[in-house]
């Protein structure tokens, strides 16, 4: 049995909340610290009665020490735009004060670091598909910066920590990731669309709809997680399914998925959203023998329940 510890900051998160599921079907012990902004506890609540795990309600932009761990996710920050944007500072201070203090929870104790970064590293990309080497086309003033700027300079503080510390660091690139537990009411696109196919509501496409994105299924995102955490890869992978969606299509996909009659309805674009995204995962496939394995099509039919319950469920589905 093994008996290590990892500490797994956001766990409470759509993504941290996976990842205690798959840290803890390995062995692990896990403590979460969360200060539940944007997270929830009910994504943690079946593993209540674990005594492998434990949820500590806590900032960490504010120091904090959770005893010997042996492995630390740093995985805490609103991330989706409508989250960050009405959470800007929260998300500012996270990506930097939470950044230092995580870091120094792994260099006090000598544990291994991973860290959620994000395809926002890339802004607005004039390179296409994006490669890990690509530095990036962010308007550091625009209404996205607070996020992108804060993982661009969580970034920064991680390799400063392994040139200077020596700690052992990993630097995760998500690109949009979708599957059960995503917050029904985080304006996310796949949330918007399933929350407004099942209520027969129009489907709100913001500009014309081609702009498009990349949609990784939750599984095969964690599954790469595991696998950058296990190697010794210090500089940033792309972890994100390489098959690319207009809006209009990501519409379509869901509407079939759900059955659901609604129409489209048009509504602005936001500013500063990127025309167009998409990973090159060549590193990760040569790097980590990694690929993601569920397509969208499969991916919306398998998030279905869950969509449906938050639906269903009056305390989420206020907005
Ligand atoms: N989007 C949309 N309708 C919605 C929500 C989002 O057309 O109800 C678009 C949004 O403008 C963007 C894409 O879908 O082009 C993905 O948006 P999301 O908020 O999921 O994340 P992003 O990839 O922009 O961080």
């Amino acid at each position: 049995m093994n008996k290590l510890r990892a500490l797994v900051t956001g766990g409470a998160g759509f993504l941290g909340s996976h990842l205690c599921d798959a840290l803890l079907g390995e062995g692990w012990s896990v403590v979460v610290v969360d200060n539940l902004l944007t997270g929830r506890a009910a994504n943690l609540a079946h593993l209540q009665n674990d005594s492998r795990f434990e949820l500590i309600n806590k900032d960490i932009c504010e120091p904090f020490d959770p005893g010997k761990v042996d492995f630390v996710f740093h995985f805490a920050s609103p991330a989706s735009p409508v989250d960050y944007m009405m959470h800007g500072i929260p998300t500012l201070k996270v990506g930097s004060l939470g950044t230092f203090h995580a870091l120094d929870v792994a260099h006090k104790y000598g544990a291994k670091y991973l860290v959620s970064s994000t395809s926002e590293c890339y802004g607005d990309p004039l390179e296409h598909p994006q490669k890990e080497t690509y530095w990036g086309n962010v308007n550091s003033i625009g209404p996205r910066s607070v996020y992108d700027e804060a993982k661009r300079f969580t970034e920064a503080v991680t390799m400063a920590y392994h040139r200077y510390h020596k700690v052992d660091t990993r630097i995760v690139r998500i690109f949009n990731t979708y599957g059960p537990r995503l917050q029904l009411n985080d304006g996310r696109v796949i949330s918007n669309f399933m929350k407004q196919a099942l209520r027969s509501e129009p489907l709100t496409v913001y500009g014309t709809g081609n702009q498009t994105r990349s949609f990784c299924y939750v599984s095969d995102e964690v599954d790469g997680f595991l696998r950058l955490a296990k190697s010794s890869e210090h500089l940033p992978v792309n972890i994100g399914n390489p098959n690319e969606f207009t809006i209009l299509e990501c519409a379509q996909q869901v509407i079939k998925a759900t059955g659901s009659k609604s129409k489209i309805a048009y509504e602005p674009l936001p500013q500063d959203d990127p025309k167009q995204r998409r990973p090159d995962i060549t590193k990760a496939r040569q790097l980590l023998g990694w690929e993601p394995k569920i397509q969208l099509e499969e991916g919306l039919r398998l998030s279905l329940d869950y969509f449906k319950n938050a639906v269903a469920d009056k305390s989420t589905a206020t907005r």
